[in-house]
């Protein structure tokens, strides 16, 4: 999608402060983080949300989640904990048209969502 600005983050042509990168999945810092630590991981190819994804191509989530995971061990919060979200579409607060997914930590949340 040549008008996506997660597309052009994968692509080098938005700077991005990466945390993860892989053939499959990038993880870069939120630009407007809400919490200590907020960043955002996506899959490389353009779905716009979890909707448009293929049941067929949902293993990337799996691979996201791995990812997620080894970065939150290898930055020393899988201990104290985290926190997931993924926005879909309009209802659900998506603001950015490009599937992603939310990893917060640095202090204790509250149990609501
Ligand atoms: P969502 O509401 O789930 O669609 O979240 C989109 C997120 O993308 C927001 O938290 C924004 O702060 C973040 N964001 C938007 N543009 C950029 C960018 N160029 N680099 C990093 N994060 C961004
Ligand atoms: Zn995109």
């Amino acid at each position: 999608m040549s008008d996506c600005i997660f597309c052009k983050i994968v692509k080098g042509e938005i700077p991005s402060s990466k945390v993860f990168e892989d053939d499959k999945v990038l993880g870069f810092k939120d630009i407007y983080p809400q919490h200590p630590l907020h960043y955002l991981f996506i899959p490389k190819k353009h779905y716009t949300s979890l909707v448009d994804m293929p049941h067929e191509e949902a293993d990337v989530m799996a691979h996201i989640f791995r990812a997620m995971k080894s970065v939150a061990e290898k930055e020393g919060f899988s201990e104290k904990g985290f926190r997931n979200v993924i926005n879909t579409g309009t209802w659900g607060g998506q603001t950015v048209f490009h599937l992603h997914v939310h990893l917060m930590a640095g202090h204790e949340m509250s149990p609501k969502f």
